[in-house]
């Protein structure tokens, strides 16, 4: 069941909320930019997310397919989500960076579902061989 969850980057300058279904799953995955910053995610929807403050000081990212825009906040490099729009997912979501969420337990989220993805060599579908790095 989707509950709303308050988000912000380290400066708090940007801030949402947020309505995560943790039951439906959260992923971790091997790619180029998720290595790098240990992103652990859940997919929403694009309507399952509003900006509470700080949207003009998003910066936007891309890489690869460029099918995905990765957001920062400008001032403390804190990444809250990324958003794509596919059809394969749906139309437009977001991949939500459940670590930036100020009213998720670490209990709650070390208990949600947690999927491995080998999106380093666009196996999405499949583990990674390694995971005890992600
Ligand atoms: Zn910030």
């Amino acid at each position: 069941m989707k509950k709303t969850y308050h988000g912000s980057c380290h400066c708090k300058t940007v801030r949402f909320e947020c309505d995560v279904d943790l039951d439906a799953g959260t992923s971790k995955c091997n790619c180029s930019l998720c290595a790098k910053t240990r992103y652990w995610k859940a997919f929403i929807g694009g309507d399952d997310l509003r900006m509470i403050a700080g949207a003009d000081n998003l910066t936007e990212y891309q890489f690869g397919g460029k099918n995905i825009t990765h957001f920062f906040c400008k001032t403390c490099g804190v990444k809250p989500f990324g958003r794509g729009d596919l059809e394969i997912m749906g139309g437009v979501f977001y991949g939500l960076n459940l670590s930036v969420l100020d009213d998720l337990s670490p209990e709650e989220l070390a208990a949600a579902p947690l999927q491995y993805q080998d999106g380093l060599h666009d196996n999405w579908g499949e583990v990674p061989t390694e995971i005890r790095h992600l």
